[in-house]
């Protein structure tokens, strides 16, 4: 019984190190300062740092907080060239598939 739970523990705590260690891989792959915009942003806003626009009538609105985003800010969105977040809730907005 005890080698039993206690192989259960190794392999969970096996788990959930080679899963850290995929999410570091790929949070090395962003730049630095994105990330930690990102960890500030998410604990700021209980654990979401990222939220998808949605179209909504003729613009886009922020499927977080449900504000209508400005153009030009949904349009910097869909050019992805820079990080933008919300006007309202701060959260980076992520145009979505
Ligand atoms: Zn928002």
């Amino acid at each position: 019984m005890e080698t039993a739970n206690q192989a259960r523990v190794d392999a969970l705590e096996a788990e959930y190190q080679s899963k850290k260690v995929s999410r570091d891989q790929l949070a090395a792959t962003i730049p630095t300062a994105i990330v930690k915009e990102y960890e500030s942003i998410r604990r700021a806003r209980k654990g979401t740092g990222l939220t998808k626009m949605a179209k909504a009538g003729s613009g886009y609105r922020c499927t977080a907080c449900n504000v209508q985003l400005p153009m030009h800010v949904a349009q910097q969105v869909h050019q992805a060239s820079k990080v933008v977040r919300c006007p309202s809730c701060g959260r980076i907005l992520w145009k979505g598939e």
